[in-house]
């Protein structure tokens, strides 16, 4: 992509209505425009980041058995009614009439209709189990929507929904869910730290939340410090070592404020740590809280109805954007890690009025994309100065410069984002270094 042709409109200045680094960072860089209170834009670059988010996720629910489908953004209300939570869920639900006066919903979670769909579709114990995701926007009306895409109102979800027939069964899909979480975040370049999680309104008895430390984190949260030495992206993680996986995970002390009691809690001072953290997904067994009232059953081994045994699980995709640029950044900008960044190579033209350097420039950018390579290329009339300050606010995980010092030489400069290592390097042995 040339940028002299991309839409990517950059701010200078800190938008004063930005509080926290990563939506500064996002306004700043053109990712997101807000369109009102805790809604956004997603422009070019920020959302070819939301699109590698989500096919991580995607490719991390389809690794561990779920299957993707996709349910509607609008509910209607009677779904609600008959699960009881229409009440409950208050102020937060954003109500719509149809013309013909008819209640509808945009939803904020999908267990009714998933549920529905189940009860109408799936009679037999012999279909399970079943796990169902989809990727879809939400809508909660949030009191104090803030911080960007972090706590929006309408924000885009991965949500899915298990369906087993006992208990046991039940807690194997929480299982592989709770490793696949783990895998998932890893994969972004996060390490999150699951916590044991009080229920809310979903309901259910177990239920884990996954933190990514963040100063900037909403709450505060208390865990074993040898957290920080586990590699979450778990390599062989079959039905058989789920369960020690998960307890090698769960061994450890780990509590947001909500729950963590200083008074109770097993952990020495010295090996307890306190920090902020910002949830980026959230995982509950609730049995058949749904199933039960909306009457979700199939036909057991004897014949018998059995009500079958739910989970759910969600994962806030958009607040990812904003919560891997809180954990990766620094004076000058956004460090995407590789496989979430928009482009992986900046070129940057350092004289586009000298023929020489546009022509060995047009010619990297040219191999780099046959290559398959991902290339956002600075090919503006601007000061090499402007460039890279460009290039280092939009956090691409390499940059390769050609100025006219350069094409005489048959060198490109070449900058890793994160670790500031600079090299140089023939254009053939930049193609060999950034492929793959
Ligand atoms: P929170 O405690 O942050 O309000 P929640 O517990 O209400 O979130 P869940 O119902 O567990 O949220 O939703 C699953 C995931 O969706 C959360 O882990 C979070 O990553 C994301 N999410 C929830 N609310 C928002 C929001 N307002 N904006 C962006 N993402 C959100
Ligand atoms: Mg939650």
């Amino acid at each position: 992509m040339r940028l002299s042709q991309y839409f990517m409109p950059t701010l200078r200045e800190n938008p004063t209505e930005a509080q926290i680094v990563s939506h500064r960072l996002m306004l700043r860089a053109g990712m997101v425009r807000q369109a009102s209170a805790g809604i956004y834009s997603w422009l070019p670059l920020g959302f070819r980041v939301l699109k590698k988010i989500e096919q991580i996720v995607r490719e991390e629910q389809d690794r561990a058995g779920a299957q993707e489908m996709l349910m509607p953004t609008i509910q209607a209300a009677d779904l609600w009614v008959e699960s009881g939570r229409y009440d409950d869920y208050g102020k937060e639900m954003l109500r719509i009439k149809d013309r013909q006066d008819r209640e509808m919903l945009y939803g904020p979670t999908n267990e009714e209709l998933i549920t529905d769909i189940f009860r109408n579709n799936i009679k037999s114990y012999k279909d399970l189990p079943k796990n169902l995701y989809h990727i879809q926007w939400k809508f909660r009306d949030e009191i104090r929507p803030r911080f960007g895409v972090m706590r929006g109102r309408e924000f885009l979800m991965k949500d899915n929904y298990s369906f087993d027939l006992d208990d046991e069964a039940g807690r194997r899909s929480y299982n592989a869910m709770f490793v696949a979480y783990l895998r998932t975040f890893a994969r972004m370049g996060l390490k999150p730290i699951p916590m044991a999680a009080d229920t809310g309104p979903i309901g259910g008895d177990l239920s884990h939340e996954f933190i990514v430390l963040a100063e900037t984190g909403e709450s505060e949260v208390f865990y074993h410090k040898d957290f920080e030495t586990f590699d979450a992206l778990i390599e062989n993680a079959g039905q058989d070592d789920l369960q020690s996986v998960v307890d090698h995970w769960t061994g450890l002390y780990a509590a947001t404020d909500e729950k963590h009691d200083p008074a109770g809690c097993p952990v020495a001072a010295a090996d307890l740590k306190s920090r902020r953290g910002i949830e980026v997904g959230h995982i509950f067994y609730f049995g058949d809280k749904y199933s039960k009232p909306l009457g979700a059953a199939v036909q057991g081994p004897d014949g018998e109805a059995v009500t079958v045994q739910m989970g759910s699980y969600g994962i806030g995709v958009s607040r990812l954007v904003g919560a891997i640029i809180e954990a990766s950044h620094d004076e000058a900008g956004i460090i995407w890690p590789e496989s979430v960044a928009p482009f992986k190579v900046g070129l940057l033209n350092l004289r586009v009025d000298d023929a020489a350097c546009a022509n060995a420039c047009d010619d990297l950018y040219d191999k780099l994309s046959a290559a398959g390579i991902e290339v956002l290329y600075d090919d503006r009339d601007e000061r090499a100065g402007a460039k890279f300050s460009t290039m280092d606010l939009i956090g691409l995980p390499w940059q390769t410069a050609i100025g006219p010092r350069g094409v005489k030489s048959g060198i490109v400069e070449v900058k890793n984002r994160a670790t500031g290592e600079r090299l140089e390097l023939s254009p053939d042995d930049v193609l060999t270094r950034l492929a793959g």
